[in-house]
């Protein structure tokens, strides 16, 4: 990351720290509904609680249909209250139940491996922070 860059991204962390929410980040999750998601667990921090974050980027890595509804598989990096930016892959699944005749949702979140952001993400990541300020302010 070259420096401007890094600059701007300290300056619009601290901004968004002041400003935003920051709710726990689902690890697993379930719901009624199409991207509805109400019970679960959440991503815990060692000894210190729940790791809470706002989601600041997303990128769509495949989606496909299955026999019953669809599945989907993307990379979404969140900004913590803590300020720092974690990648994460997510699957989400729905399905129509015929048992109860609507729709289930579920969410896996896994923390990615190689943390590595490139510089375009990194902008993309200081828009997106900015627009919510905007509507936050
Ligand atoms: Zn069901």
């Amino acid at each position: 990351m070259n420096n401007q860059l890094s600059m701007k991204l300290a300056e619009t962390v601290k901004e968004a720290k002041k400003s935003l929410l920051f709710p726990p980040i689902y690890e697993d999750a379930y719901g009624e509904g199409d991207e509805c998601y109400d019970e679960g667990t959440f991503f815990q921090r060692q000894g210190k609680g729940l790791l809470c974050g706002k989601m600041v980027f997303y990128s769509g890595e495949f989606y496909d249909l299955t026999i019953d509804g669809d599945v989907d598989l993307c990379m979404e990096v969140f900004l913590t209250d803590e300020g720092e930016l974690v990648k994460f892959y997510t699957i989400r699944e729905s399905r129509y139940c015929q048992v109860c005749q609507e729709t289930h949702s579920r969410l896996h979140r896994m923390v990615a491996k190689d943390q590595y952001l490139d510089d375009d993400e990194i902008d993309a990541i200081i828009n997106n922070i900015s627009v919510d300020l905007k509507t936050a302010g």
